[in-house]
C-alpha cells in the first residue's frame, strides 16, 4: 500500500517534471517524500494497528484482523477516490476544476493548484509577448513573411499580405511559389546566395516595384522581406529624364557654336558680313545656355529644403511697375500692356522670389501672344486672398497640357518656346516660389483665345 502511494507520488511528481521545469518539481518530490510522506501515509496504518492489538487483548486475533482489513479497505477506497479524482482532472486541468481533498492528497492538490497557476501566468506572459511582436511586425514598413525549408508560408505581416496579394485564411502554408509564380521571383527562392535583393513587379500591381530579399535563419528558415520601392524608382527615373534633357538642351545651341568657330577657323578669308552673322547667330545661342544654365540655378536654389524663404514685406506697386517695364521692354510695343491694381494690400514674402515668378508670367504671355494682342497684369483680393494675375490673349492651351505645364521642361510647342528663347523650366520656377509661398497657381486657358496664370496667396501673407 505505502509502496503504491509511493509510486503514484512519483508518478505524479514524473508528470510535472515533463510538463514544467524540472527545479521545482524536484522540490515538490522531494518535499512529499523526505519530509511528510512516510509518516503521514503510515499513520492511519499504525494507528489502527494499536487498536487491532488493543481488540486482539481484549477480544480475539479474527475481532482484530477483520478490524485491520476494514481500515486498509477504507484507506485504499479513499486513495482510489482521490487518484480517480486526479486522473480526471488531469484530463482538463484548469484551476476552476481543481478537486478538493484531506490530508496527504490536500499536499498534492495545492502544489498542482499552484503549478497550474503560474503555468497559467507565464502562458498570459507569453501571449502578451507574442501580440507585442504581432504589432511591431505589423507597423514594421517591410512586408515579412515566414518560409520554411519547403518554401511554405508559416506567417506573414499586413504588408506581405498587400505586396504579394496573400489571404490570411486561406495561403498559410501554402507554398509561395503557387501564389507568385514571377519566373524571377521562382528563380531567386532557388537561389543560395541572398546578397543582392530582388526587384519585381508584383503581379497583381503593375504600378508597383518590390525589392525583395531573403534572409535565411534559425537552420532551414527563411524570412522575405519586401520593400515598396515605386517612389525611389519614380524619383530615379525623374532625375535620369532631367539629366537626359539637360543635356539635350545644352547639345543644340552647343553645336550650333561650334559649328559656326569650325567654319571661322576652316575659312579664314570669310567677307565680314558673315562673320557678323556667324557671330550673332553665336551670341544667341550662348545667350540660351546662358539662360538655361541661370534658370536651372534658380530651380536648384528653390528646390533646396536648406535655404528657408527670407520673409520682408513687398511694395506691390513697385515691384509691379519694374514687371510691367520689364514686359515692355520684351515686348518691345508688339503688345497692348495694361497694367491694374485694384487693391492696396502689400505681400509679406521675398521680392527676388516673387519678381522672378511674376517677371516669368508675364514673359510667357508676352511670348506666347502674337503681335497686336493683349495683355493685362492685376492685383486683386478674392474672398480676402490677395491675388497676382497675368492675363493674354495668346495662343492658349488645349485642356490635356494644362496639368502638365509645371514639369520640368514640358512644352507645348518645342519650336515656338525655343524660338522665343524658352527653356522650359519657366512655370517649373513658378510653382516652386507660389509653393515657398503656401500660394496655389491657377490656370484658366482655351486654344486660340487666351490664357489667365494666377497666384492666389494665403490671407496670412497680405499687408494692409
Ligand atoms: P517655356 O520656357 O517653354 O515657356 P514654361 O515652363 O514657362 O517654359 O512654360 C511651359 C509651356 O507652357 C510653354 O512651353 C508653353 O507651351 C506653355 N505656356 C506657358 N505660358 C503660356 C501662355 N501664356 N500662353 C500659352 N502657352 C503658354
Amino acid at each position: 500500500m505505502a509502496m503504491q502511494s509511493l509510486l503514484t507520488a512519483w508518478r505524479i511528481g514524473w508528470y510535472f517534471h515533463r510538463s514544467e521545469g524540472w527545479q521545482s518539481h524536484q522540490l515538490f518530490i522531494e518535499g512529499i517524500i523526505l519530509r511528510d510522506f512516510w509518516f503521514r501515509v503510515s499513520l492511519p496504518v499504525a494507528l489502527s494497528a494499536l487498536v487491532a492489538l488493543l481488540l486482539w487483548g481484549i477480544f480475539s486475533a479474527v475481532v482484530a484482523l477483520l478490524f485491520m482489513l476494514a481500515v486498509l479497505l477504507i484507506v485504499m477506497a479513499y486513495r482510489a477516490r482521490q487518484l480517480f479524482k486526479l486522473g480526471e482532472w488531469l484530463n482538463d486541468a484548469r484551476i476552476e476544476t481543481i478537486p478538493e481533498a484531506g490530508g496527504i492528497w490536500d499536499d498534492v492538490f495545492s502544489q498542482l493548484y499552484k503549478m497550474v497557476r503560474e503555468h497559467n501566468q507565464t502562458k498570459q506572459e507569453l501571449a502578451a509577448e507574442l501580440h507585442h511582436i504581432e504589432q511591431a511586425t505589423a507597423a514594421l514598413p517591410e512586408g515579412v513573411a515566414i518560409l520554411n525549408e519547403m518554401n511554405r508560408i508559416e506567417w506573414f505581416n499586413p504588408l506581405a499580405q498587400q505586396h504579394f496579394y496573400l489571404d490570411a485564411e486561406h495561403d498559410i502554408m501554402q507554398d509561395i511559389t503557387y501564389l507568385v509564380r514571377q519566373p524571377e521571383f521562382v528563380e531567386y527562392l532557388h537561389e543560395s546566395n541572398f546578397n543582392e535583393p530582388l526587384i519585381m513587379i508584383p503581379a497583381r500591381h503593375d504600378d508597383m516595384v518590390l525589392s525583395v530579399k531573403l534572409i535565411p535563419y534559425g537552420g532551414n528558415k527563411r524570412l522575405l522581406i519586401s520593400r515598396d520601392i515605386t517612389q525611389f524608382k519614380l524619383i530615379e527615373a525623374m532625375r535620369r529624364d532631367f539629366v537626359a534633357n539637360v543635356s539635350h538642351e545644352l547639345r543644340t545651341p552647343l553645336t550650333v557654336v561650334s559649328g559656326f568657330l569650325e567654319n571661322l577657323q576652316d575659312m579664314p578669308d570669310l567677307n565680314q558680313e558673315n562673320i557678323a552673322r556667324a557671330l550673332h547667330l553665336m551670341a544667341e545661342q550662348t545667350r540660351r545656355m546662358d539662360n538655361l544654365v541661370a534658370d536651372l540655378l534658380t530651380l536648384s536654389r528653390l528646390e533646396n529644403e536648406q535655404s528657408p524663404l527670407r520673409e520682408e514685406t513687398v511694395d506691390i506697386k513697385e515691384l509691379l511697375d519694374e514687371v510691367d517695364q520689364d514686359g515692355k521692354l520684351l515686348s518691345g510695343g508688339r503688345h497692348a500692356l495694361r497694367m491694374e491694381i485694384a487693391s492696396p494690400v502689400n505681400l509679406l514674402g521675398n521680392r527676388d522670389e516673387l519678381h522672378s515668378a511674376f517677371g516669368n508670367l508675364l514673359s510667357n504671355a508676352i511670348r506666347y501672344t502674337p503681335e497686336g494682342g493683349a495683355i493685362l497684369l492685376r492685383w486683386f483680393e478674392r474672398g480676402g486672398q490677395p491675388v497676382f494675375s497675368v492675363q493674354d490673349s495668346g495662343i492658349g492651351i488645349a485642356a490635356q497640357h494644362i496639368p502638365r505645364l509645371t514639369e520640368r521642361f514640358y512644352r507645348v510647342d518645342r519650336s515656338r518656346s525655343r524660338e522665343t528663347g524658352g527653356t522650359g523650366l519657366g512655370l517649373a520656377i513658378v510653382k516652386h516660389i507660389a509653393m515657398r509661398h503656401q500660394a496655389k497657381l491657377e490656370i484658366f486657358s482655351e486654344e486660340g483665345v487666351g490664357s489667365t496664370f494666377m497666384l492666389v496667396f494665403p490671407v496670412k501673407r497680405s499687408l494692409h
